[in-house]
């Protein structure tokens, strides 16, 4: 029988202390864990064995292990461990630092890693609209925006005397020449990331995997899964998760599709905004804004009064940014609605600072485990590793 030789790293271990897994020494092996979890395949189930992997120091092989994924931190494991030990909280600390172990730029996965560095991680895009204003030569307004209100856009004199946001941020000039490198950004981040982690998977596999089918088809249906939240749904312990997460997932989603089909009504058909409040798109953008409120006050209040399990300031980053872009793109609207010119102007800065935030910060902070969990369900069908058993029932 081949010799496994297990490769330890003290200092690991109080990484994992550090990002939220402070209980993981108390873990005894009694794999209750292991028993009530509902998404844990009954071949070689986890959080137990990661327990055990994480009290040894066991690095490599963690960050190679698909299954963190597959836990989605419902609690079940942690509200009957007889130890204290919070599985669920170990395995939420390897996925923080499975994000940041694999992604590029490591100096911007760090400014988002530990709460005393988030206000220089939000100086920075910050700093990057201050830029924008000033190419713009718009930077005086700031001081003054109700000056902006008599301007007009260039060739558009029936925007003079209202309060268009595009005067501060022109939209090619302000937004697009910005944001859209930005989001290109995003995506070169995530591509280096993932694909350093599919590598990893597959050069120390936990599992044997074997092609089966069309890559497409184990995709659309781990995405069919995101989607309708079918794994949150076999939560006991925080159910409430489930209706939380599609609230705020389907509400991104139309919210990017509210700025798709806007970007149509600019470049294709040349009609600018501000819509009016019946137009189709407003109505989309509108109603999926007050849904990321909603699913935002209910995340915040679910979170804040958590019975089991402890919040880790990754979970918080997240909920900051996504009540912060709900709240400030509403509250532009209605100030501007109420024709507040001042507070108007600067909420929807306030809310273009959020939207870049999250552009520059995406590959980096929690909203990667939407890319890290799909990639990581996709290698797990691959593998053939079965699905749990209340997930086909
Ligand atoms: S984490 Fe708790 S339930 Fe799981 S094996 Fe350890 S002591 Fe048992
Ligand atoms: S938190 Fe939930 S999904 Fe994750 S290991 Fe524990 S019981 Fe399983």
């Amino acid at each position: 029988m081949a010799k496994k030789i297990v490769k330890t790293d003290l200092d690991f271990i109080k990484e994992i202390i550090a990002n939220g897994g402070d209980s993981v020494k108390k873990c005894y092996q009694c794999a209750t864990c292991s028993v009530v979890c509902n998404l844990a395949p009954n071949n070689s189930p986890f959080p137990r064995k990661e327990m055990v992997m994480a009290q040894w120091g066991m690095k490599d092989a963690l960050l190679k292990d698909a299954d963190i994924w597959l836990c989605h931190q419902c609690a079940d494991c942690t509200a009957y461990c007889p130890r204290g030990a919070k599985p669920g909280d170990v395995l939420g600390a390897l996925r923080k630092i499975t994000i940041e172990e694999y992604a590029p730029v490591k100096f911007l996965a760090k400014l988002v890693s530990k709460p005393a560095m988030w206000p220089f991680a939000f100086l920075l895009p910050v700093v990057i609209l201050l830029i924008d204003l000033m190419l713009n030569g718009k930077l005086q307004y700031l001081a003054n925006p109700q000056a902006l209100v008599d301007l007009s856009i260039e060739g558009e004199h029936s925007t003079v005397g209202k309060i268009v946001f595009a005067k501060l941020f022109p939209t090619v000039t302000g937004i697009d020449i910005f944001f859209l490198p930005a989001a290109l950004f995003a995506v070169v981040c995530f591509w280096i990331g993932l694909s350093n982690y599919w590598k990893a998977l597959n050069s120390e596999r936990s599992y044997p995997v074997m092609f089966q089918g069309s890559i497409i088809g184990l995709f659309a249906g781990v995405i069919w899964e995101a989607l309708t939240s079918a794994r949150f749904k076999l939560c006991n312990t925080m159910k409430v998760r489930s209706t939380t997460h599609l609230l705020v997932f389907w509400s991104f989603v139309g919210l990017a599709l509210t700025t798709a089909t806007a970007s149509v009504y600019e470049w294709v058909l040349r009609y600018p905004s501000p819509y009016p409040l019946y137009d189709p798109v407003k109505i989309l953008g509108n109603i999926s804004g007050i849904a990321l409120i909603i699913g935002a006050i209910w995340m915040i209040n679910t979170r804040s009064t958590l019975k089991v399990g402890t919040n880790s300031s990754f979970d918080w980053l997240l909920l900051i940014v996504v009540a912060g872009l709900g709240f400030t793109g509403m509250g532009a609207e209605i100030f501007r609605l109420m024709n507040l010119a001042s507070i108007a102007y600067w909420t929807y800065f306030i809310h273009l600072v959020f939207v870049m935030f999250l552009f520059i910060y995406a590959p980096f902070f929690k909203i990667a485990h939407l890319a890290y969990r799909t990639l990581a369900l996709a290698y797990s069908n691959l593998a053939n590793r079965g699905e749990p058993d209340a997930l086909q029932e």
